[in-house]
């Protein structure tokens, strides 16, 4: 069922609940794909009701991001849900979200706004205000759904642990499940942002897992000084390539370390064709 107004999830979401049925919630701008499809199957094995929200989020876009040309499928977002058995399908617009003529800055707006140690670094780095913008936008859906469950996947790290800290902070009764990085048998992690880049730039961007497959395979020879694995990125990097980060840090806290072990997560952003990508990786799981 494709629903736009929020009244409406709510009516739909108060029988599940007068029916004592757990709901489950997958967050996401559409362009549906694999790795979308990863989250709600785990979502209807986990719960009795899913919903997966369509929304290409507005505050959580810089001025000079992709807002505009972000892919909008709707209509194979919804039939591939229906094929999943998703229960609603939340595709509000912006005005339902938000209101008419909002110039939707925090002047105007009550805002999310994680602490400046989570945003500090990675994709907050460059990224100004988009963790404002994801915190805001899904504490708002998880008040409209009031999910039990909700489902991120681990190939936006940085996303999933700054939610899992203001779920704490706020006391958002909701649990949230991460879900593994879905990729292409080539490696390259699935993105929506992949049907910018052409043929050529697909081979370019298999550079992320290969750097970070390369980091993995170098820490479990015994290599663990965290400045001596990201060098062995550089011989991987050409004129194609703008890297933007590279960082060895911990997996729950994303404090930075000087040694691997354990706890730690590889993570990369890196520019093809002007298209940003981002990938990362466990050193153990
Ligand atoms: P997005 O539509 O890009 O905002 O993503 C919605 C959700 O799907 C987020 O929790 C993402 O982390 C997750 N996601 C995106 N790509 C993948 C992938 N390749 N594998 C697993 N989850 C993914």
């Amino acid at each position: 069922m494709l629903l736009n107004n929020i009244q409406e999830v709510r009516d739909e979401v108060r029988k599940w609940r007068k029916d004592g049925l757990t709901i489950g919630l997958v967050p996401t701008m559409g362009a549906l794909h694999a790795g979308h499809v990863s989250l709600i199957k785990k979502a209807k094995e986990t719960c009795d009701k899913v919903v997966v929200s369509v929304f290409v989020n507005p505050i959580q876009f810089g001025p000079s991001e992709d807002f505009d040309k972000y892919p909008r499928t709707l209509d194979n977002d919804t039939e591939l849900c229906d094929n999943e058995g998703v229960d609603v399908v939340f595709a509000p617009s912006a005005k339902e979200m938000y209101g008419e003529g909002q110039r939707l800055s925090n002047d105007v707006l009550t805002y999310v706004c994680p602490p400046f140690f989570y945003v500090n670094k990675l994709c907050g780095r460059t990224r100004t205000g988009h963790f404002d913008g994801v915190c805001t936008v899904v504490l708002k859906l998880f008040n409209i759904v009031q999910p039990d469950y909700a489902f991120f996947g681990q190939k936006d790290a940085q996303q999933v642990v700054i939610v899992n800290k203001m779920v704490n902070d706020l006391n958002v009764p909701v649990k949230i499940i991460q879900c593994p990085i879905v990729r292409e048998d080539s490696g390259l992690a699935l993105s929506s942002r992949n049907k910018y880049l052409s043929d050529e730039g697909k081979k370019d961007a298999l550079v992320l897992s290969r750097i970070l497959n390369n980091i993995k395979a170098c820490y479990k020879k015994g290599i663990t000084d965290v400045n001596a694995l990201k060098e062995t990125a550089y011989s991987f990097l050409n004129n194609h390539h703008e890297l933007e980060y590279l960082e060895l840090m911990n997996k729950y806290t994303l404090e930075e370390q000087e040694k691997a072990d354990n706890s730690t997560i590889a993570l990369i952003a890196c520019r093809v064709e002007g298209v940003r990508l981002i990938d990362n990786i466990y050193l153990e799981d």
